[in-house]
């Protein structure tokens, strides 16, 4: 297994970066700059694969998934979203609680370990209906993992049930109830980028960063996993995105001094594609960026085990370069995904078990198949179970 990378830099300026990765010291803010100013891309990558080489040797991630967009209605108009519609716009639509049970028939069939629910903020539909929905799933697949609920949908539950008044204990609260019905971890979506110029140019309206961590810091006090995710590659700087990666490292330290705590596993950084939006303008980052950008999340968030590389937005054939470039997840088999469409006209994308197994080897790692929770899943004739 390597656990030293041995490189012929072609910029100088990196020796001292690459002696901290060799040692397995902490990289700074300047560090993460001068990563993204270097012309020399391949030493950053092949850091970043240094790193997931100690950390991960050749075991590369996918699991066995469904995704369940309620309803696309929000009460929110984020100018970088083309998923959101409002009430009776045409496409707006919701999921009843009985389309709800389908799914997690379907996906109990199939042989899902996770279901992954997000939707829009909607304006009309009580607690109750999401309540009822994770039992509903609870109920017709109890082994289902249920990664559900972005910090700004949990905040939206917390007004909705007039508990956002009550500031971090509202959102506790309403943490606690959906854990009793069924939540088993959090995703990591809404996190965009940590700044507020950000924040009031693309996403206002939005929660903003601190709120963000409100509500994954309540998670993990709970004893929930969470993911972390940074949509970047639209109005943000560079500078930006480092910011944006340190805010989380702190927080993992922090949650790293309580053992009984959840933490962040995962960190998936997502390119932001411009589709109907309103930032339709903006071209979106670059493949090249995209590569520098994993990588250097790889290097940064050094207390971060896992680092996605989300087929889905970065499609199949980016993500096996990523996994080159630090990455050691390549999600799952997904289906029905609502929120991006890179490719394709519509929201079926779709990838079998056989796609990423052969898509991981061809990039010459080896596919393990996990659950949420990063647990070996043990498959046989009669179904399946953790290590
Ligand atoms: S990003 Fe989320 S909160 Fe914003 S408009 Fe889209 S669905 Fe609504």
């Amino acid at each position: 297994m390597t656990t030293c990378c041995e490189i012929n830099l072609t910029d100088t300026t990196l020796e001292c970066i690459v002696d901290k990765v060799n040692n397995q010291e902490r990289l700074t803010r300047e560090d993460g700059i001068a990563l993204y100013e270097t012309p020399d891309l391949w030493t950053v990558c092949s850091l970043a694969d240094s790193v997931r080489r100690r950390l991960h040797g050749e075991t590369t991630y996918f699991n066995i998934n469904r995704h369940i967009n309620y309803s696309n209605v929000c009460a929110l108009s984020c100018k970088f979203c083309d998923f959101y519609r409002k009430k009776d716009q045409e496409g707006a639509y919701e999921h009843s609680i009985d389309d709800i049970r389908n799914e997690a028939t379907i996906a109990l069939e199939s042989g899902a370990t996770e279901i992954h629910i997000v939707g829009g903020l909607h304006p009309w539909l009580p607690f109750e209906y999401y309540t009822d929905m994770l039992r509903v799933i609870r109920e017709i697949a109890p082994n289902i993992h249920i990664k559900a609920f972005t910090a700004v949908e949990i905040v939206h539950f917390a007004r909705i049930t007039k508990r956002g008044r009550d500031g971090i204990a509202g959102i506790s609260s309403v943490l606690s109830d959906l854990i009793a019905n069924g939540l088993g971890s959090l995703p990591g979506g809404g996190a965009e980028v940590f700044d507020d110029r950000v924040h009031d140019e693309v996403f206002r309206g939005k929660i903003g960063s601190k709120k963000w961590m409100d509500v994954h810091r309540c998670a993990h006090e709970l004893g929930l996993n969470s993911n972390a995710t940074m949509l970047y590659g639209h109005v943000e700087t560079r500078e930006d995105r480092i910011n944006h990666m340190i805010v989380l490292r702190d927080e993992q330290d922090r949650a790293e001094q309580n053992a009984s705590e959840g933490k962040f596993q995962t960190m998936i950084p997502l390119p932001f594609i411009p589709g109907v939006s309103e930032l339709s303008h903006l071209p979106g980052p670059s493949g090249v960026e995209n590569l520098r950008t994993i990588s250097i999340s790889r290097l940064m968030l050094d207390n971060i085990p896992h680092i996605k590389a989300f087929w889905i937005m970065q499609t199949l054939h980016m993500a096996q370069h990523m996994l080159q470039c630090g990455a050691n997840d390549i999600d799952g088999t997904v289906v029905w995904y609502d929120i991006t469409k890179v490719s394709t006209e519509t929201t079926h994308q779709e990838c079998t078990t056989e796609d990423l197994k052969r898509a991981i080897c061809d990039a010459g790692f080896n596919p393990v198949e996990r659950d949420t929770l990063y647990r070996k899943v043990k498959r046989t004739n009669s179904g399946w179970s953790v290590e």
